[in-house]
């Protein structure tokens, strides 16, 4: 299978919620549901006493559906998303896991032809090196986005591809976990995905992206990667300054199929990439995906960040503002959470504890103001 046949691992962003009224939630229409599905399945050779185990326990999760509606992804700032993406603890963490499993990523990379350090930053950013593989019931996931969300028939063939998964013998019902989407294992693979590039690499006859130990899991990431085009040895893309070279002075690499990406405008960060950037956006079609994992990989390859400017934010601050907002709350005995420079849940929390503290209006946001406040303590 070559590059744009491949499917993609992780479902594309919804575009929009769907409309009121169209999002079935009753359980008598799950139900009902759930026995024209049993037909159609049936139909795609999904075999009786499959039906009977995986259908019989699912039920309608109407928070999956909500959460399909909400990616952060595609929310986010893509500074944010690249901060996540390579932030010093992940990259830290991610050349911890290299080292641990060298001997594994040596083969996996001599094997499939896609450099380590690309398949680690994947497996970084799906789920923390594995500590998040998700915990949500595939089947009962799928067959509630398949009733009630948009895009059914999308998650219908994803619940069939799920139900040849367990009838194929390579996991067990109980076992067959993922994330809100149906995305599974240690790098998030959707069951069409894994169907279509998942490898027993381990020998023991099964293919199991969803234990505790990770060699199929990435292993099926570089054979996806390696289905999808990647080219060993090149770049997924570089920063590049106004005048097309690298921010060190050096000319860009002469690749075929480069583009020049300039995300935030001008001004603003430019990149210039190339065909293992397309096939990262196979894996998930997002600018900030592919740019954050490429950029965490060249990071674990020991690699520098990013150089060029960022604009600042609609208050005015820099990431290093941001990241100085953070320290500075944490030195006060605040928990602004990971020092990233990412506004998220916790860093507002402590924005509020803080201005509460001060008599200010506590509204969480981060601010020049706020930063000139910190400064003062
Ligand atoms: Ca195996």
């Amino acid at each position: 299978m070559g590059p744009g046949t491949a499917p993609p691992a992780r479902p594309a962003p919804q575009e929009e919620a769907p409309p009121p009224g169209q999002g079935a939630t009753d359980s008598a229409g799950f139900e009902a549901w759930l026995r024209g599905f049993r037909q159609r399945a049936a139909g795609k050779g999904i075999a009786q006493p499959v039906l009977d185990a995986a259908l019989g326990r699912a039920a309608y999760l109407p928070e999956v559906v909500a959460a399909a509606s909400r990616q952060p992804e595609f929310t986010r700032s893509l500074e944010d998303n690249i901060a996540l993406a390579a932030s010093d603890a992940r990259i830290k963490l991610g050349k911890r896991k290299l080292a641990r499993h060298r001997g594994l990523f040596s083969r996996i990379e001599r094997h499939f032809q896609v450099e380590r350090e690309v398949v680690c930053a994947i497996w970084g950013h799906e789920s923390t090196f594995g500590a998040r593989r998700g915990d949500i019931e595939v089947v009962s996931a799928l067959a509630s986005l398949a009733y009630g969300g948009v895009r059914a028939g999308f998650f219908e063939g994803e619940l069939v591809a799920a139900l040849k998964i367990v009838q194929a013998g390579d996991v067990t019902l109980r076992k067959l976990r993922g994330s809100w989407a149906g995305a599974m294992g240690h790098t998030q693979f959707i069951p069409s995905s894994y169907l279509a590039h998942a490898v027993d690499f381990d020998g023991d006859g099964r293919r199991d992206i969803w234990g505790d130990d990770p060699t199929d899991a990435l292993a099926s990431t570089a054979a996806y990667l390696r289905d999808a085009g990647w080219r060993f040895g090149e770049p997924w893309g570089v920063e590049v300054d106004a005048r097309g070279r690298q921010m060190d002075g050096r000319p860009a690499p002469d690749l075929p199929g480069a583009q020049l990406l300039q995300p935030l405008g001008d001004p603003g960060p430019r990149f210039l990439v190339f065909n293992n950037y397309r096939v990262l956006r196979r894996y998930n079609n997002a600018m900030a995906y592919a740019i954050g994992v490429g950029h965490l990989a060249d990071r674990l390859a020991g690699g520098g960040p990013f150089v060029g400017p960022f604009p600042r934010d609609g208050q005015g601050l820099s990431l290093e503002d941001r990241k100085e907002i953070q320290r500075r709350l944490k030195r006060l005995g605040f928990d602004p959470g990971t020092i990233d420079g990412v506004i998220g849940d916790k860093t507002v929390a402590a924005i509020r504890a803080f201005q509460s503290e001060r008599g200010l209006s506590a509204d969480g946001v981060a601010t020049r103001e706020l930063l000139a406040a910190l400064r003062r303590r």
